[in-house]
C-alpha cells in the first residue's frame, strides 16, 4: 500500500513539475527578427504592485490600460550603496544601466559618466523627449540627460539640460532655466537660440505640431492633482509630445525615444495620501492607455511601463477604521514615509513586447530596450 501511494505520489509530483515549467519562470522568449522604432518608456515614480492594485481596485476592477499589456516583468530596484534605492540611483539604472549611489545621478560612484540610452538613440538620429509632472531637473528626467555628483545640482543640471538636444520636453522646472545663467545670459534664451519654442502652458502648446519644443508649465513642480493640476496634464501631454515627436521622425528611418513620468505617485507616497496616490496614478493610466493606443496605430513602437521603486509601503487592508476612499471598507495602511524594496512591475505592450520578461534587476531593462532599439 505505501508503495502504491509512493509511487502515484511520484507520478503527482512529476506532472506537477511539468506544469510548472510549462506555467512559471521566463517565458521562452521568441527568436528571430523584431526591430523597435520608437520607444515609450514609462515611469510611475513610486508605482509598485500595490498602487496599481489600489487603482483597479477603486475602478471596480474595469479593466485599465496596464490589463492591456499581455507581457509582464519584475525588477529589482537595490542601488549599488542601499537595499533601499532613491529616485536619482533608480533613474540612472533605468536610463544607462548601471547600478550607482542613491543621490548621484548619470554618473557612478567613482564619477564614471554613464551615457543613457536616450542620449545613444540622440546621437544615432532619434527624436527623444520628455514628460514629467515635476521639474525637468528632477532625478527621474535628469537620469536621461545629467550627469552630476548629486541631484540636487540644479544649476548644473538646467546647464546640462540646454546642451542635451532634446527635441520635446515638457514639465516644471521654469525658474531654474530663467535664473540659470550661461555666457551672462539666462539659460532659457540659450534654449531660444537653438531654435526650441519655449511654451508656458497646455493651450499655447496645442498651436505647436512639430520642431523642437520645450513646455515649461510651473517654476518648480507642477500641482499635484489634488492640489489643481488638471487630471488628464498627463495624457494630454503625452499625446501633444508622441504627435511632435512622430512628425519629426516622418520620413526617417530612426523614430524616437520619450520618457513619461508619472512623477507624483511618489510625492503623495511620501505624505501617505491614498487619495492622492490614486489621483496620480490614475492620470498616469490614461497616459499609458494613450500610449498604447498610439502603439496600435504605429507599427514599430514599443510601450515599457515599469516604477523607479516603490514608495510608502502601501498596503491594501480590509479595516473600516482607516481612511476609506471606497465604499468597501478598504483600507489603506502605509508602512513608512520613504520608499521601499519590493520588486516593482514593468508591463510591455506594442512592438517586439513578447521580447522582455522574467525577474530581472532594473539595469537589465535599458539594456533590453537599447538591443531592440538595435543602439550601438
Ligand atoms: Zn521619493
Amino acid at each position: 500500500m505505501k508503495k502504491i501511494v509512493l509511487g502515484l505520489l511520484v507520478v503527482w509530483m512529476a506532472a506537477l513539475t511539468a506544469d510548472l515549467s510549462a506555467k512559471s519562470g521566463p517565458g521562452p522568449k521568441k527568436s528571430g527578427k523584431c526591430a523597435v522604432k520608437n520607444v515609450i518608456y514609462m515611469i510611475g515614480d513610486g508605482m509598485g504592485l500595490s498602487q496599481v492594485s489600489m487603482m483597479m481596485l477603486e475602478n471596480g476592477y474595469r479593466p485599465t490600460a496596464f490589463d492591456r499589456s499581455g507581457n509582464i516583468a519584475l525588477i529589482k530596484t537595490y542601488s549599488a550603496n542601499n537595499r533601499v534605492t532613491d529616485s536619482a540611483a533608480a533613474g540612472t539604472a533605468l536610463a544607462s544601466g548601471n547600478k550607482t549611489d542613491n543621490g548621484m545621478l548619470g554618473m557612478g560612484p567613482d564619477g564614471q559618466v554613464f551615457k543613457s540610452i536616450m542620449e545613444r538613440a540622440k546621437e544615432e538620429g532619434y527624436q527623444t523627449g520628455l514628460v514629467v509632472t515635476v521639474y525637468l531637473q528632477h532625478a527621474t528626467p535628469g537620469a536621461f540627460f545629467a550627469h552630476v555628483p548629486s541631484r540636487g545640482d540644479l544649476d548644473v543640471i538646467s546647464e546640462q539640460f540646454v546642451e542635451s538636444g532634446v527635441d520635446v520636453a515638457l514639465g516644471g522646472g521654469k525658474k531654474f532655466l530663467q535664473e540659470g545663467q550661461k555666457d551672462g545670459k539666462p539659460l532659457i534664451d540659450a534654449l531660444k537660440t537653438k531654435d526650441y519654442r519655449v511654451v508656458y502652458d497646455m493651450n499655447e502648446l496645442n498651436g505647436v505640431d512639430r520642431g523642437k519644443v520645450v513646455g515649461l508649465f510651473a517654476d518648480e513642480y507642477m500641482p499635484t492633482v489634488m492640489k489643481g493640476r488638471d487630471e488628464n496634464y498627463l495624457c494630454n501631454a503625452t499625446k501633444k509630445a508622441l504627435e511632435i515627436l512622430s512628425n519629426n521622425a516622418a520620413g526617417s528611418k530612426k523614430g524616437f525615444m520619450v520618457m513619461i513620468e508619472g512623477s507624483q505617485i511618489d510625492s503623495e507616497g511620501h505624505a501617505n495620501n491614498a487619495e492622492g496616490i490614486l489621483a496620480e496614478t490614475r492620470d498616469f493610466e490614461r497616459a499609458v492607455g494613450a500610449a498604447m493606443d498610439f502603439a496600435d496605430t504605429h507599427p514599430g513602437t514599443l510601450v515599457v511601463v515599469t516604477a523607479d521603486h516603490e514608495t510608502s509601503g502601501l498596503s491594501i487592508t480590509s479595516n473600516k477604521t482607516d481612511f476609506t476612499l471606497s465604499e468597501s471598507g478598504i483600507g489603506y495602511q502605509f508602512g513608512t514615509t520613504g520608499h521601499t524594496g519590493t520588486l516593482v512591475p514593468v508591463y510591455l505592450y506594442g512592438a517586439c513586447a513578447d521580447r522582455i520578461n522574467g525577474i530581472m534587476d532594473n539595469t537589465d531593462l535599458p539594456k533590453e530596450i537599447a538591443a531592440l532599439m538595435r543602439l550601438k
